[in-house]
C-alpha cells in the first residue's frame, strides 16, 4: 500500500467518525433560545416546536422591570444560539449585565442571534415630549408592555419564525408550518371560528387596526357572529377601569376599554395617599368598578380604593406562568379576558393564588 492510499483511508476513517448521520451535514440538535420573558418563551415554543430548546430569564410571576442579573442566567445565556427580548427598555435594568456576563458573541445586539421582538409591533404611548426623571419611569420608546395585545403576539410570532428560519435554514419549513398553525389558533381565539372562516384572519385584523371592523360586521349582518375574545369583550367597549401600573394599556386599547387612572402616580413610583385620594374621586365620578393589577404588587392600595368605592380588585397575571392556568400565550389571554369579563359583570372571578 502506497502512502497516498494510506492517507486516503485515514481521511475516510476520520470522516466516517466525525461526520454526523445527517446527509447535508447540518447541525441537527435543537436551537438553544433564551428569552427575557415567559411570554416570548411561549411564542418561541409555539413556532419552534421540537426544533428549539427555550429558556426564559424572568418568571411569569415576577416584575419584569426588576430581575436580578444572576450568574446562573449568564451561564444559560452563554450557550444560547438566539436571545429574544421584549425591548423598548423593559429589560434596561438587567439585560446588558447578562449579555456582557455571558461572553457569548452570538447573541450580541445587532447580530442575527439577538432578536428585539418590539421591532415590528404596534406601539402605544411614545412620548412626544423629552423624557425626564420628573415623568417617572417613562420609556422614551413607548410603553413596553405590548404583549397583551394579541395582534402583537401574532406579529412577534412571525418575527421569531423568520429569525429561526434564518438561523436554521433546513428547518424553515417546519417553522413556517408551526407559525401558520399558531396564527390560525390565535385568530380563532380572537374573533371566533365562524368569522375567521368567513373573512380570514388577516383581513379581520386589518379592519380591527383601521377601526372599521364594527362597520364591516354591521354591513354584512355578522355582528352576532363575532366570537372569541373580541366577542366576549364587546359589551365592555368604552368601560373605564383603574390599573395599578401602566401595563394594561395594550389590552385596554385592543378591546376598547379606557384606563382612567393608575394607582401609581407615575410609572414605577409607588402609590401615595394624596394620589390615591384623587383616584378615589375619579372612580366615584366615573362609576369605575374594577381595579386591575398584577400579583407581584402589594394589593394594599387597591384594597384601600376598593373599600372607598365598592369596586372589585382583580388580581390577574399579565405573563405566561404568572399562574398555573396561564400555561401558554393563548391560555394567558383566555384567562385575562375571562376574569375581566366576570369582574366587569360584578361577579367575583375565581382567582388563583399566583
Ligand atoms: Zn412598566
Amino acid at each position: 500500500m502506497n502512502r497516498t492510499a494510506i492517507a486516503v483511508m485515514g481521511a475516510a476513517a476520520w470522516a466516517a467518525t466525525a461526520l454526523p448521520a445527517s446527509p447535508c451535514n447540518a447541525p441537527s440538535g435543537p436551537l438553544a433560545v433564551v428569552t427575557t420573558t415567559t411570554d416570548l418563551k411561549s411564542l418561541v415554543e409555539a413556532v419552534g416546536g421540537d426544533r428549539v430548546r427555550a429558556t426564559s430569564i424572568a418568571c411569569g410571576y415576577e416584575d419584569p422591570h426588576f430581575v436580578q442579573a444572576k450568574p446562573s442566567y449568564m451561564m444559560t445565556a452563554r450557550e444560547a444560539d438566539l436571545w429574544v427580548r421584549i425591548g423598548m427598555e423593559l429589560e434596561i435594568g438587567w439585560e446588558e449585565l447578562l449579555l456582557d456576563g455571558s461572553r457569548n458573541p452570538r447573541i450580541r445586539i445587532s447580530t442575527p442571534g439577538h432578536l428585539d421582538a418590539s421591532e415590528g409591533v404596534l406601539r402605544l404611548e411614545a412620548p412626544s415630549v423629552r423624557v425626564t426623571r420628573e415623568l417617572g419611569d417613562i420609556h422614551p420608546l413607548g410603553n413596553p408592555h405590548y404583549w397583551l395585545d394579541p395582534l402583537n403576539g401574532r406579529i412577534v410570532a412571525k418575527a421569531i419564525a423568520d429569525r429561526l428560519a434564518q438561523l436554521r435554514a433546513p428547518d424553515a419549513d417546519t417553522f413556517r408550518k408551526n407559525l401558520a398553525a399558531f396564527t390560525a389558533a390565535l385568530d380563532t381565539r380572537m374573533f371566533g371560528p365562524e368569522l375567521v372562516r368567513t373573512a380570514g384572519g388577516d383581513s379581520l385584523w386589518a379592519m380591527a387596526v383601521k377601526g372599521n371592523l364594527g362597520d364591516f360586521l354591521n354591513q354584512h349582518n355578522l355582528t352576532g357572529k363575532l366570537g372569541g375574545w373580541a366577542g366576549r369583550m364587546r359589551p365592555w367597549r368604552g368601560t373605564r377601569i383603574v390599573t395599578y401600573h401602566r401595563s394594561w394599556s395594550y389590552l385596554a386599547n385592543r378591546f376598547g376599554l379606557t384606563v382612567a387612572a393608575e394607582l401609581e402616580p407615575k410609572p414605577g413610583v409607588p402609590p401615595s395617599p394624596a394620589h390615591l385620594a384623587t383616584v378615589v374621586e375619579r372612580m366615584k365620578a366615573d362609576g369605575i368598578k374594577v381595579v386591575l393589577m398584577e400579583p407581584f404588587y402589594s394589593r394594599k392600595s387597591a384594597d384601600f380604593v376598593a373599600a372607598k368605592t365598592g369596586a372589585t380588585v382583580l388580581v390577574c397575571p399579565n405573563s405566561v406562568g404568572g399562574e398555573k392556568e396561564a400555561a401558554d400565550y393563548l391560555a394567558l389571554i383566555d384567562l385575562i379576558v375571562d376574569r375581566l369579563d366576570q369582574a366587569l359583570r360584578g361577579q367575583a372571578p375565581a382567582q388563583g393564588k399566583g
